[in-house]
Order: structure tokens, then C-alpha cells, then sequence
């Protein structure tokens, strides 16, 4: 069976549904890459929903920040909260109605009770039974609709007590949850208690209820999430089946764990911190504490480069094609190539495709995004043609990972060193090497052409006419020049400071470089 394709005869349908609980963390934009990936392979509807039942929890600007993501990431959106569609809202505060109604449908058919235990009541009864679960074995002897009689119920809800509603499972139940990428699994429903699907306090359902309605109505095909939601999913199957939907239920689709670089268990904010690599895709500023934690957006990554980097964790096209592009991933997507294994959050990755991402703009392009870099560095940018700037990106672009680096590769252009490598200068700069950077100024003076392929012939031959060392006055050369001994080709570097520049550095490096003793 090819699961790329449909394996349900509707169309494709898929949801990403975060909570607005704080930044989006980079396992959830795979999440909703795969959804999308596998929307537009089957030609069908990506769903941005809105999921903020839980009032304790909600963080402004957390929505904000999932939309910008999104866009940033060229992770389009056919139906949300943005967007509009036709089984809004998609913000699940904004449906309480629908939750109510649909909490009142469960009660009437008996699958679902009001349930009054407070915390303490709650509390007493964990202390008093070991492993307290509330459930078949225990409902009996609770404080709820049904042990209460009709009349007490309604007086407790008249008199304002603060309720929820529990889901009833009978206990002696296989409970079969089929997933694409991992077959079916079998519980026992005794395992599980009797879930809070709607709480009277904030007027609210719990995320179960709220996202089963949803995904019915929403006609949604196929829930594509993270693992950490497979325990959630025996509890689905039954709700399912208590509103009827069985038949409609969507494809379940588990992706495996994202892990922590260098071993074992899931990857955390805490092992970005440690190891040195973003876990958000954007930057993102506590709205609490002030604190700001590194996105890739910021910290120089082509979107590119992270959506290829994110495709491949936990996915592969059937053979070792790295470097796709948003339509490629598109055309070969399939979730037959999906992993069930956690997949290594191998970061040192993810720089790679950005270096190879960079490789593929042209010089104008990455000159484009160094403006901002150097006005950052104190440098005024409006100095500098593209042209020129084209020139000096294209001579490093293949040794930088981010357009960042540029600055450390290409600084000399901006700023005449006025230091010098204490170690160069130890290795080239000799007693006669002031004299001998005399002389190569005059050379470099009489040149009309100072292009690299013009200077470059004529230095090399006074060297070699005049039984000089190459290596030392090229290097002295260099370290007059640049301030190091590294750095693209010289004549390509002269050409571009011009020959009036390249002459002053040089007298300068004279002067400031302390003549060594004979
Ligand atoms: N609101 C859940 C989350 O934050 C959604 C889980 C699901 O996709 O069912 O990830």
C-alpha cells in the first residue's frame, strides 16, 4: 500500500492544532510541515487550529508567534484563524457553543456524568485508595449524577457549585488504535479513568473533547501529531464511538519523538542551551520574564535550509536525496517513509544544509542580506555598490554556515587592520621585510592595471627575478594587508581595496610592525 496516497475515500484533510502556551517549539513545526507536506502531496486542506481550552495556560503572543512561523517557514494555510474557511471559527475558545451542545449530547446518551468532587474530596479519596483512579471501580463512590439523585443535581447546579463532566468507560473493552506509521496497538479501556471533558468553572471542555468535536466537524481525515499524543489516542477511539463518528473517525499518524542530539530521551530547550542551537524557530521574548530565547530566523537560517533540515528528521525519500526543495519534499512525501523510531535532533545538520542553502544564492543576493550585518558591525553599508559587495561575498561565501559570518571572513575590506597577528608577524616579518614591502609598494605603483590578473604576474615575477621567498613576502604581504595570514586570494583582495589603499596598508603595516632584531 502507497500511504503517500489517500487510504480513505475523502479528501485529504489535515489539521496542525497547537496550544497558544508559548513559543512554538521546533518539534511542532515538524509537526506541522509533515501535515502540510501531506496535504498538498494528496491535494488537500491544511487546517491552522486554535487550541486554547486551557485558560491557565494561555500565553499572549504565543498565536501571533505560530502564524509568523508558519509564514516565515513557507508553510501555507488553506483554513484558520487568518484565513477563514467553512467550518470556522478555528479558535476553540470562540466554539463554545458547539462544545456545550456536543457535552450535552454525551449526557443524554448516557456516556458521559456530571461529576461535583471537590480537590479535597478528590484528595481524601487518593489518600484513602491506593492508586486512586477514577473509574468504573471507584464512580460509585464519588459525588456525581450517578449516585446523586436528579433533584440533588439540579439543586447543586442551581446553587453555582462548580462541576465537571466525566467521560464514562466501561472497563472490559480491547481498545484498538491503528496507526499509519505504527500498525494497531491493543489496550485494555480498564486502564483508563474516567476523563474531565467539560469544567462549569471556565465553561470550557478539556483538550479530548474539544479536539474529537473538532476533528469531526472539521472533517478532518487524517491527525497527523506528535508521539507524545499517542496515550491520549484510546481515549479518541472510544469518544468516537460514543458520538457515533466510528465510521468517520480520521487516520491516526504518530510521528516519532524528536531527541536530544547526543544520546537518549527527548530533546529540550535545555539541551539547545547547552549544545548552542535555537529550539524555536523565531526568537522568542517571554512576555513574563523578559527573557529571550534563541529562533533560527534570527540566529541566520534560511528557511530553506530549516524545512529541509526538519523533512528529514524522522523522514526519507526512499533514497539518500538530501537536498530538497518545499515542491521536491512535496512531490516525494509519503508516509510510508515515515520512521517509528525517535529521530536524533542532529543539529551540526542543520548548519550544513544552511551552508549549502547559502551556496546557492547568488553573489547579489548574499550581498543583499550582509547590509544589515555590517550596519550592525558600525560599518555604513551605503559606502559600498552592490557590485562591490557582490565581489567580496562571492571570494568567501563557500567558507561561512551564516550570513553572519561574513563579517569575521570579510572585515579587512571595512576596517584596515591596525593590528597584526603576533604569531604571523613572528614567522613572516624578518629584518629585511620592511625594505622588501618598500620596494613592492613602488612595484604596485607603477601598475595601470591593478586587476588580480594583471598585478598578479608581475608580483610573482620580481619576487622569483629578484630570489625572494615567496612564501614570506606574500605572507608579509598578506598580514600587511588583511592583518593575518588568512583570507581569499590576494590579488583578488588588492583589486578590490584598489591600488592607493592596498599602498597605504602596507605603509602602515611598516610602521606599526616593530622591526625585529637582526
Ligand atoms: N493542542 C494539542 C497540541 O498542543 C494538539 C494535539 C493534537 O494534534 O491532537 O499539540
Amino acid at each position: 500500500m502507497n500511504m503517500s496516497q489517500n487510504t480513505q475515500n475523502r479528501p485529504v484533510r489535515v489539521r496542525f492544532a497547537p496550544s497558544p502556551t508559548g513559543p512554538l517549539h521546533i518539534g511542532g513545526v515538524r509537526t506541522a510541515l509533515y501535515n502540510y507536506l501531506f496535504a498538498r502531496r494528496n491535494g488537500g486542506e491544511m487546517i491552522l487550529r486554535i487550541e486554547d481550552t486551557d485558560s491557565q495556560r494561555f500565553v499572549p503572543g504565543a498565536e501571533d508567534y505560530i502564524n509568523e512561523a508558519l509564514a516565515w517557514l513557507g508553510i501555507g494555510i488553506d483554513e484558520g484563524v487568518r484565513q477563514g474557511g467553512p467550518y470556522g471559527p478555528y479558535k476553540q475558545s470562540e466554539r463554545r457553543d458547539i462544545y456545550r451542545e456536543h457535552v450535552k449530547m454525551l449526557l443524554d446518551a448516557g456516556r458521559a456524568y456530571i461529576a461535583f468532587d471537590t480537590p479535597e474530596e478528590l484528595e481524601a479519596k487518593r489518600a484513602e485508595i491506593p492508586n486512586f483512579q477514577y473509574d468504573a471501580s471507584t464512580r460509585m463512590q464519588m459525588r456525581n449524577s450517578l449516585t446523586l439523585t436528579p433533584e440533588e443535581v439540579k439543586k447543586l447546579i442551581d446553587s453555582g457549585e462548580k462541576y465537571v463532566v466525566r467521560f464514562r468507560i466501561e472497563p472490559g473493552r480491547d481498545v484498538q488504535v491503528n496507526d499509519l506509521i505504527r500498525g494497531t496497538v491493543t489496550i485494555k479501556s480498564d486502564i483508563l479513568d474516567d476523563k474531565v471533558l467539560y469544567k462549569s468553572a471556565d465553561d470550557l471542555p478539556t483538550y479530548h473533547l474539544a479536539n474529537i468535536v473538532d476533528d469531526h466537524l472539521m472533517k478532518i481525515s487524517h491527525v497527523i501529531r506528535g508521539e507524545e499524543w499517542l496515550p491520549s489516542a484510546p481515549l479518541h477511539v472510544l469518544l468516537y464511538e460514543a458520538f457515533g463518528w466510528a465510521d468517520t473517525r480520521p487516520e491516526f499518524v504518530h510521528l516519532p519523538l524528536l531527541l536530544k542530539p547526543d544520546g537518549k530521551g527527548k530533546l529540550s530547550k535545555r539541551d539547545g542551551d547547552r549544545l548552542g542551537f535555537p529550539v524555536f524557530p523565531l526568537e522568542w521574548h517571554d512576555p513574563k520574564t523578559g527573557a529571550i530565547s534563541a529562533g533560527y530566523r534570527e540566529d541566520g537560517y534560511l528557511p530553506e535550509a530549516v524545512v529541509n533540515f526538519l523533512a528529514l528528521l524522522g523522514w526519507n525519500p526512499g533514497d539518500d536525496t538530501e537536498v530538497m526543495s518545499m515542491q521536491e519534499l512535496i512531490e516525494k512525501f509519503s508516509l510510508d517513509h515515515c520512521s517509528k523510531s525517535g529521530a536524533k535532533f542532529a543539529y551540526e545538520k542543520g548548519k550544513w544544509f544552511n551552508h549549502t542553502y547559502l551556496q546557492n544564492l547568488s553573489d547579489a543576493e548574499l550581498a543583499a542580506m550582509f547590509r544589515p550585518v555590517l550596519r550592525r558591525h558600525g560599518i555604513d553599508d551605503s559606502a559600498y555598490t552592490d557590485s562591490f559587495l557582490s565581489a567580496v561575498v562571492g571570494m568567501v561565501k563557500s567558507r561561512i554556515n551564516f550570513v553572519e559570518d561574513l563579517w569575521d571572513q570579510t572585515r579587512f575590506f571595512f576596517v584596515a587592520p591596525t593590528e597584526y597577528n603576533p604569531k604571523d608577524i613572528k614567522k613572516r616579518w624578518n629584518v629585511e621585510t620592511p625594505k622588501i614591502m618598500k620596494e613592492l609598494t613602488q612595484i604596485l605603483n607603477a601598475l595601470h592595471d591593478f586587476s588580480s590578473a594583471a598585478a598578479e604576474p608581475v608580483v610573482l615575477g620580481w619576487i622569483t627575478d629578484n630570489g625572494l621567498h615567496m612564501g614570506n613576502v606574500m605572507n608579509a604581504f598578506r598580514l600587511a594587508v588583511v592583518g593575518e595570514c588568512k583570507g581569499p586570494h590576494m590579488f583578488d583582495i588588492t583589486e578590490l581595496l584598489g591600488k592607493e589603499e592596498t599602498i597605504r596598508r602596507i605603509n602602515a603595516a611598516v610602521e606599526a610592525i616593530p622591526a625585529p632584531e637582526a
